[in-house]
């Protein structure tokens, strides 16, 4: 193709045909194409996989002038220039790893006009003499990919990013597109923020993968429950991958599926180079293994017929789960994931965020994270709504894709347990204003005389043993559901002392029912079926 063909008047539908091969766009793409063709900066969310590169390629070479990408990966700047020119199109990169005669050759071309799309690293860019030159010759428009590489929230935050703010103001009429695959509401709006894009609209899309049957139980026999979704969700063929939460849960766990007869493989960071290389490349090369990992474990793994995911422990972000599990069916046939937790996880995953060195701020974010993810395992109602409520789209009712709407759980009213457990919260405030964790909570509602409860003299409370009837871990299970609806929350920098909200208070008055998960009264704890 000669770059002639393509600039100012080029039809983008016609040319995503005739340049990329491709019979129409996908999803959002043409939306936010046509966005940018107007003239119209925005910022785009779609994950890993989604279709980004077209939104910003094919206005770039449909409108005058140089299209600008800017990407801090340089692998990945090559990849697709690369891709691009064997398409025909006139696209270059300038970054510092490239030699300087090569960097030479391209500013050559690029004074000469015979560029059209340019791929350039932050640092490059907001070089003056780079900014200078983008002055003086038309732009098609600055496409920012990986943006939020701009957000301090994250943990990807790069300092030459920084310097992007000023496109804003410098080229006012240049549309300016930023793109990520991170949905998280803070990094989202400290995006516009920092690029200038707080009165452009947010293109979301993409998030759902249909064919990912998805599920949630609470732990209660790891083995059985991952014996029996093996059995349902493999096909003999393809891959499945199961995350575990600690190194030593990875080996013990592949060792037992061998034991069962499966090729399991284990993976983690602590693993000898050779073996992680060994277990990669069996993986890679299509046998149908299963893989025990920790989250180590998927960085450039685009096997496309991994049939399950399977979690055994909570994953610390619903972004980190869609992740994890978004590496099942990516050729697209039916697919599923399985996702256990318990009430120690969540303990436990608590206790990591505030044993970590994070900023309070960080500690913040990633308590609300958890307590997302808390939620989406806690689900009532359809998981997949909720999963991708999370990255801000709207998912229909209810799926028919996930364990929730295949098998609804069944409910009933728990308007009494609920009250029960919140006023036990609530009679046991101390005069300081401080709160007693779920534990003591617990113990007063079952009416054991603790020494805590000696010592606060909380067997003179009313709510004293009002809850005997019910085990510890039904108690559990009920506060778990009345965190999950906002009307707990725990104060995690106060060892999880529970604080009702004003989300309780209707509940208390009877004047909203609590509906919870039957299963949540009715199943023993496994110390009362082991003495059973
Ligand atoms: P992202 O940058 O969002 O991770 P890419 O832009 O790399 O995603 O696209 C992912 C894959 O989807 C690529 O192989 C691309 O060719 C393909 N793709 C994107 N849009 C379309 C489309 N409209 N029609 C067909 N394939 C598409
Ligand atoms: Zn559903």
């Amino acid at each position: 193709e000669s770059p002639a063909r393509l600039g100012a008047g080029a039809d983008p539908a016609e040319l995503l045909h005739r340049v990329f091969g491709h019979p129409g766009f996908r999803g959002r793409q043409e939306e936010i194409v046509h966005h940018v063709m107007a003239g119209g900066s925005g910022l785009v969310l779609m994950p890993t996989g989604g279709g980004k590169s077209l939104c910003f390629q094919v206005p770039a070479l449909c409108r005058e002038g140089l299209g600008v990408v800017v990407s801090p990966l340089i692998a990945l700047m090559e990849d697709q220039v690369t891709a691009l020119r064997q398409q025909g199109v006139a696209a270059a990169a300038l970054h510092s790893d490239l030699p300087e005669d090569q960097a030479r050759e391209v500013k050559r071309d690029l004074a000469r006009g015979a560029v059209k799309l340019l791929y350039i690293s932050p640092e490059r860019l907001t070089l003056d003499g780079t900014l200078d030159f983008l002055a003086r010759r038309p732009l098609a428009l600055f496409a920012i990919d990986e943006a939020h590489c701009v957000s301090q929230w994250g943990h990807h935050f790069r300092p030459e990013y920084r310097g992007l703010g000023l496109l804003a103001e410098r080229f006012p009429d240049v549309p300016r597109l930023a793109l990520t695959a991170t949905a998280d509401p803070r990094t989202v709006e400290d995006i516009r923020a920092q690029l200038g894009l707080t009165e452009s609209p947010v293109f979301r899309g993409g998030f759902d993968r249909p064919n990912i049957q998805i599920a949630a139980a609470p732990r209660e026999s790891e083995r059985a429950q991952l014996r029996a979704f093996v059995k349902a969700a493999g096909d003999g063929s393809g891959a499945g991958i199961v995350y575990c939460g600690s190194r030593a849960k990875t080996e013990q766990t592949a060792e037992w599926l061998r034991a069962d007869g499966h090729d399991a493989l284990c993976f983690h960071a602590g693993m000898e180079p050779q073996a992680k290389r060994d277990a990669h490349r069996r993986f890679a090369r299509g046998d149908a293994v299963i893989m025990a990992a920790t989250i180590a474990f998927g960085m450039g793994i685009d096997r496309p017929d991994v049939r399950w995911v399977a979690h055994l422990d909570l994953p610390r972000s619903p972004e980190s789960w869609y992740q994890e599990i978004g590496r099942a069916g990516r050729d697209g046939l039916p697919a599923r994931a399985l996702l256990l937790y318990g009430a120690g996880d969540i303990a436990l995953a608590r206790h990591r965020i505030e044993e970590s060195p994070a900023t309070p701020e960080q500690k913040r974010i990633e308590r609300s994270r958890l307590e997302a993810m808390v939620s989406i395992a806690e689900a009532a109602t359809c998981r997949r709504r909720i999963l991708l409520r999370c990255f801000g789209e709207d998912g229909p009712e209810r799926c028919g894709a996930c364990d929730v709407c295949l098998d609804p759980p069944r409910l009933f009213d728990g308007t009494i347990p609920a009250q029960k457990l919140l006023s036990a919260v609530v009679r046991t405030r101390l005069p300081s204003g401080g709160h007693f964790g779920l534990g003591h909570v617990v113990d007063v509602l079952r009416g054991r005389v603790t020494a805590k409860v000696a010592q606060f003299a909380h067997d003179q409370l009313k709510t004293f043993g009002i809850g005997a009837d019910i085990s510890e871990l039904a108690w559990r299970g009920v506060a778990r559901q009345l965190v999950a609806r906002g009307a707990l929350d725990v104060a995690v920098e106060n060892h999880g002392e529970l604080v009702p909200t004003e989300a309780a208070r209707p509940i208390l008055k009877g004047e909203e029912k609590v509906m919870l998960r039957a299963e949540t009264l009715t199943r023993p704890s496994p110390r009362e079926r082991g003495r059973s």
